[in-house]
């Protein structure tokens, strides 16, 4: 796989019944979806997930976070996935976010961002494997 990006669809969003209309915006912004689910992680999962984030005094919160209720996990594919993915997104900080994107949109805090996205092609590939296995990616 290249030109791959794995994205979550975060428990704020899920909650706040944004599914459809993010999985609307990935496909507006041309990104093939590859692999698709709704699913839960437990603590241990956002726990290594979130791995190298350890050290950072939010840990504790975004593992909780990430293991409160249900996501959505997602591998997409285009053309320079991950920036194009970045860029759809918008910043960490929902505040600091470009109108438009999904986090401006659809995001209620930093800690809780509606979405999550890839930071480098290698990562992508960890984090597209860490939730699928290769019979769920297409
Ligand atoms: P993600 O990895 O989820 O796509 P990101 O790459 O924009 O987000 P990171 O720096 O990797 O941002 O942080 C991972 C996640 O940790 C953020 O998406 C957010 O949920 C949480 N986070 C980051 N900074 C803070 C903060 N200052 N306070 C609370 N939560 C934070
Ligand atoms: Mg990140």
């Amino acid at each position: 796989m290249s030109n791959i990006t794995f994205t979550m669809i975060k428990p704020d969003a899920v909650a706040d019944g944004h599914i459809g209309a993010i999985l609307g915006k990935i496909a507006e912004g041309d990104f093939k979806i590859k692999a698709l689910k709704l699913t839960q992680l437990t603590v241990a999962d956002a726990k290594k997930f979130y791995e190298v984030h350890a050290e950072r005094p939010f840990y504790g919160e975004l593992v909780e976070f990430m293991s409160s209720g249900p996501i959505v996990a997602a591998v997409l594919e285009k053309d320079n996935a991950v920036e194009d993915f970045r860029t759809l997104i918008g910043a960490t900080n929902p505040a600091e976010a470009a109108e438009g994107t999904i986090r401006k949109m659809f995001a209620r805090s930093i800690g809780e961002n509606a979405v999550h996205g890839s930071d480098s092609d290698e990562n992508a590939l960890i984090e597209a494997r860490f939730h699928f296995s290769g019979r769920e990616i297409f």
